[in-house]
């Protein structure tokens, strides 16, 4: 797409640090990380907003190159985890995960941990998990066209 500017780190008009090239996808790393050094983002080359907007062979390309950005990140840190995030948002119109060394016990990690905990299971009952997950399993999930589900 014209003026879009991660389409033009993909023909390199525009410079970004690649560590990984693959079919349809770039990894890049990031150069405004949330979750401190070595952050990359691995970027699917179509404009969609969403990962779960590719079709299935997109997303095959896209966690195919998460997984070897994630090889990467953990050869070169070293740590227990390599974790990775998709929100959705930064990068507007192409469907994107960040992967990020993960310690374990860095600031970000106990952030995440005491979010995940403030936010889960607390105060939920057995039948409240259950009618929670009958409405996800009942919920129609695919996107409008797609012929895969
Ligand atoms: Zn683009």
């Amino acid at each position: 797409m014209e003026g879009c500017v991660f389409c033009k780190m993909f023909t390199g008009e525009v410079p970004a640090r690649k560590v990984y090239e693959g079919r349809g996808v770039i990894g890049v790393l990031d150069i405004a990380p949330l979750f401190g050094q070595g952050q990359c983002v691995v970027i699917h080359r179509r404009h969609v907003d969403h990962f779960y907007d590719l079709d299935d062979e997109e997303v095959a390309e896209l966690f195919a190159g998460v997984k070897a950005v994630a090889r990467k990140i953990g050869a070169v840190f070293g740590g227990p985890h390599v974790s990775i995030y998709s929100r959705g948002m930064r990068i507007s119109d192409h469907a994107h995960i960040l992967v990020y060394p993960s310690t374990g016990d860095g600031p970000i990690d106990k952030m995440m941990a005491a979010f995940v905990a403030a936010l889960t299971l607390r105060g939920t009952t057995p039948s409240e998990l259950d009618a929670m997950a009958e409405k996800i399993r009942a919920a129609s999930g695919p996107a409008e066209g797609d012929p895969a589900i």
